[in-house]
C-alpha cells in the first residue's frame, strides 16, 4: 500500500499539531478532542469519548465478514521541558511528547481514515483505541475494564523507537519488553544522638546493607542469560549529621522479561530487606506500588506482522531488536488477546537521543513507513482464519 499525497500531508500535520499540545496522563483533554473530531469526520460505526477519562474509541466495520482487530495508540506526554528550536515544539511549558506518542496517534488516525475509505472492500472490523496514561502504566487497565476488548480477536500496536534506524522495523515473537514492578522499602530503627550509637538502631546502616544485598539478586541468584534490572532510584532518610536516623525509605524498580522470575525476585527483595533489617534489630516493610506485566507477543501474529512489514521495508529491514527493559502497558492487551507490539525505527540522523529526554527527536520519515506497515499488518490480521 503506497502513501498518497493527502495521507502523507495528514501524517505530518497530525504529528506536528499534536506535538505542540502535549498533555499529561489522564489530562489529555484537548488531545482527546482533536482525535474525536478527526474520527467523527470518518463517520465511524461507533465513536466513544471519555473512556477511562480521556480515552477515545472508534470502530470501522467492513462490509464483509472477518476478524475484529484492535489498533492501539497511546496519547499522553511527559513532564519534560522541550529543548531545541523545532518550529512545532511544545507550546505547553514543562510538558513534552518525549516518547513519540504523537507519532503513534498520527499513524492510527490515518490508518482509521484509510480503513473507513475502503469499508466496502473491508472484511471484519477495526477498532481504534486511543489510550491515556501509558507513561504511568495506568491507562490500559481501565480501558480494558470499560470493555474495549469485547468482541476483539487480535490486538496490535507500535512504538516508534529512537535507537532503531528509520527504515527498519523490529518484530520479536515472545517477550519484547519487560515487566515493571515499582516497590518501596521502609526501614525503621530507633533514632538517637550521633555520639551514642549504643542506644540506637541506625536505619541508615541497615539501608546500606539492604542496598548492597539487593545487588546480588541479579548477579548471584539469576541465570546470566536472563535479563534482569533492579534499580534503587531513590533513598531518603535522616535529618542531620549528628542524629542517628530512625527511618530510611528506598524506592526501586524491577524489570524482567519472565513472569516466574519476576515473581521470585519480588519475593526475594522483600525477604532480603526484611531479613537484614530484623537481623540488625530493625524492621523493614516492603510494599509493591505497581506491577505491569511484560509485553509478550503471540508467535503466529508476530510472524504475520513481520511478513507484512517485509512487504513495506524489505526483507533485510525487518529485524529482531534486543528485548527492551522498558515497560509498556500494552502488555495488558496482550495478556487478554493474541497480538503483537512492534518497534518502528525512528532514529534521527547524527546523535543518539533517548526517549524521555528534553532532546528527544524522531525522523519523520517513519510516519509513512509506520502507516504502511500498520495498514499491511491489520489487513492481514483481518483475513486470518
Ligand atoms: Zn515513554
Ligand atoms: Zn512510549
Amino acid at each position: 500500500m503506497e502513501v498518497d499525497a493527502v495521507t502523507a500531508e495528514h501524517l505530518l500535520t497530525h504529528r506536528r499539531q499534536l506535538h505542540t499540545m502535549p498533555e499529561l496522563a489522564f489530562k489529555e483533554v484537548e488531545t482527546s478532542r482533536y482525535l474525536a473530531e478527526r474520527l467523527e469526520a470518518l463517520s465511524p460505526d461507533r465513536l466513544e469519548v471519555g473512556v477511562a477519562e480521556t480515552g477515545v474509541v472508534a470502530d470501522v466495520k467492513g462490509a464483509r465478514p472477518g476478524r475484529a482487530v484492535l489498533v492501539r495508540a497511546d496519547i499522553d506526554g511527559l513532564p519534560i521541558q522541550e529543548a531545541g528550536e523545532l518550529a512545532f515544539r511544545s507550546a505547553r511549558r514543562g510538558v513534552m511528547h518525549a516518547c513519540g506518542h504523537d507519532v503513534h496517534m498520527a499513524i492510527a488516525l490515518e490508518v482509521a481514515r484509510a480503513m473507513a475509505e475502503r469499508r466496502a472492500q473491508l472484511s471484519g472490523m477495526v477498532r481504534f483505541v486511543f489510550q491515556p496514561a501509558e507513561e504511568r502504566g495506568l491507562g490500559a487497565k481501565p480501558m480494558i475494564e470499560a470493555g474495549v476488548l469485547d468482541g476483539i480477536d487480535r490486538v496490535i500496536g507500535l512504538h516508534v523507537w529512537s535507537e532503531l534506524p528509520v527504515g527498519q522495523v523490529s518484530v520479536r515473537p515472545g517477550a519484547m519488553m519487560a515487566g515493571s514492578d515499582m516497590f518501596t522499602l521502609t526501614i525503621r530503627g530507633a533514632g538517637g544522638h550521633g555520639a551514642q550509637p549504643q542506644y540506637t538502631v541506625d536505619a541508615v546502616v541497615i539501608a546500606a546493607q539492604v542496598v548492597s544485598a539487593i545487588q546480588t539478586l541479579a548477579s548471584r541468584e539469576t541465570a546470566p542469560a536472563a535479563p534482569v534490572v533492579i534499580t534503587l532510584g531513590s533513598i531518603h532518610g535522616g535529618s542531620a549529621a549528628n542524629i542517628v536516623a530512625s527511618e530510611v525509605v528506598i524506592q526501586g524498580t524491577l524489570r524482567s522479561l519472565d513472569t516466574e522470575l519476576r515473581a521470585r525476585l519480588v519475593r526475594r527483595i522483600a525477604e532480603l530487606a526484611e531479613g537484614i533489617a530484623t537481623a540488625m534489630r530493625g524492621h523493614c516493610q516492603f510494599s509493591l506500588e505497581s506491577a505491569v506485566p511484560p509485553v509478550v507477543n503471540d508467535g503466529s501474529v508476530a510472524t504475520m506482522v513481520a511478513e507484512a512489514a517485509r512487504t513495506v521495508v524489505g526483507e533485510d529491514a525487518v529485524v529482531m531488536f534486543e528485548p527492551l527493559m522498558v515497560a509498556e502497558d500494552f502488555a495488558y492487551f496482550l495478556q487478554a488477546r493474541s497480538g503483537c507490539f512492534f518497534l518502528l525505527g525512528g532514529a534521527p540522523e547524527g546523535a543518539r537521543v533517548g526517549h524521555h529526554t528534553a532532546e528527544f527527536r524522531i525522523d519523520e520519515r517513519c510516519l509513512q513507513l509506520g502507516f504502511r506497515v500498520m495498514m499491511a499488518a491489520v489487513l492481514r490480521l483481518l483475513q486470518q482464519d
